[in-house]
């Protein structure tokens, strides 16, 4: 563990959890949390979706694990079971956490909605807190979670809690960028890759009543199922002739693939004359991208990482209110090394929501 990070430990309890410590094969581990302070809330965790990230991070893909065991998951739905004094949540409340769990709330970052740049935030796991108190975060693999209540957000009544779960980190990575960028009446938007995040972006730019939702797949077997999730065309980006029929018609490409060898000349053609191209997904390689769409056509390309906390009780109320659900498979919590296999395996249609034994028997 790097000697600057400071720990803080309530040693009167244990969280239990699997952890990873640097592959995918998960250990049963536990850990002491940091002790309950004004703000937060802890969290008797019912069901946890797996992200992309997770393996990311468990596998080490995008680096070494900074603290140790990790106990990923940052999907995170359950029932308030305790909670600081100045919490606004209540006991009992079911509520959920994303991928990240603190800010300073006091920076431009934060003051603008944009905590996710905040450079005190903690993220869910296989991070430290950075506001005095220390500790390190682990994420919702286990059976309890204490984060700072600010980043835990009341579950509308109309979305289940199994539901919920991958609204938290897939539901707004795709809702933040969409909203942003204006998707809406008179845009056309591109969905590159129909997975986790894909099937979600449909969904929204649906919602969103966008001229035009076009979902673009390497794989026939999806074009079915993007039309039943909403999308108005269906490109098959192995076919030249589909995606030449279909350049520079998309006002707004969200992109949640990560494929190593994904044509960056190819796909952003897809993009019209001045506009964006957003990426979503973190590939674990440097990108090498052709720079004439830039220059020539005005495109831009620019990332998205999540989104603030106003964002997420946003998102979740515009699922509540326009039935944007995430479809989901559900496994077993108590054995969350087949559930990440399924996930590593690229099976799931299209979230993998764990569930403890007492969630599933309910
Ligand atoms: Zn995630
Ligand atoms: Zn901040």
């Amino acid at each position: 563990m790097p000697s600057d990070v400071k720990t803080s430990e309530d040693t009167s309890v244990s969280f239990h959890g699997w952890a990873s410590t640097g592959t995918a094969n998960l250990k049963q581990w536990s850990y002491h949390p940091r002790p309950i302070g004004p703000k937060d809330v802890e969290i008797e965790i019912t069901h946890c979706g797996i992200c992309g990230s997770d393996i990311h991070t468990i596998t080490s893909g995008w680096g070494e694990l900074k603290n140790g065991p990790c106990i990923p998951g940052h999907e995170i739905v359950g029932k308030v079971v305790a909670k600081g004094k100045d919490s606004h949540h209540q006991i009992g409340d079911l509520v959920g956490a994303g991928a990240m769990v603190d800010a300073c709330g006091d920076c431009d970052d934060c003051k603008a909605g944009f905590d996710q740049m905040c450079e005190k935030k903690a993220f869910t796991y296989n991070d430290s807190f950075k506001d005095g108190r220390g500790g390190l975060s682990y994420g919702g693999y286990a059976d309890r979670v204490r984060v700072n209540g600010e980043y835990v957000f009341k579950i509308p009544a109309q979305i289940s809690a199994a539901e919920a779960a991958p609204l938290l980190c897939a539901g707004v990575t795709t809702y933040a960028p969409l909203k942003h960028h204006g998707a809406g009446p008179g845009k056309r938007v591109g969905v590159i890759g129909i997975g986790g995040l894909g099937h979600l972006a449909i969904q929204w730019a649906h919602a969103m009543k966008c001229d035009e939702v076009v979902a673009i797949s390497t794989s026939d077997s999806k074009r079915e199922e993007a039309k039943k999730l909403g999308a108005s065309k269906f490109v098959n980006s192995k076919k030249p002739e589909e995606m030449a029929a279909a350049a520079k018609s998309m006002d707004i490409v969200v992109c949640t693939s990560f494929d190593k060898n994904q044509n960056w000349a190819e796909i952003l053609q897809l993009v019209a004359n001045r506009g964006q191209f957003v990426l979503l997904a973190l590939p674990e390689a440097p990108l090498s991208i052709p720079g004439n769409a830039f220059i020539a056509r005005h495109v831009s390309m620019v990332g998205s990482l999540i989104g603030g906390k106003d964002v997420v009780q946003e998102m979740l109320e515009f699922a509540a209110a326009h039935n944007v659900r995430p479809w989901i498979e559900k496994m077993p919590m108590s054995d969350a090394n087949a559930a990440v296999k399924h996930m590593m395996d690229g099976r799931p249609r299209y979230r993998v929501v764990m569930e403890t034994e007492a969630a599933a028997r309910q």
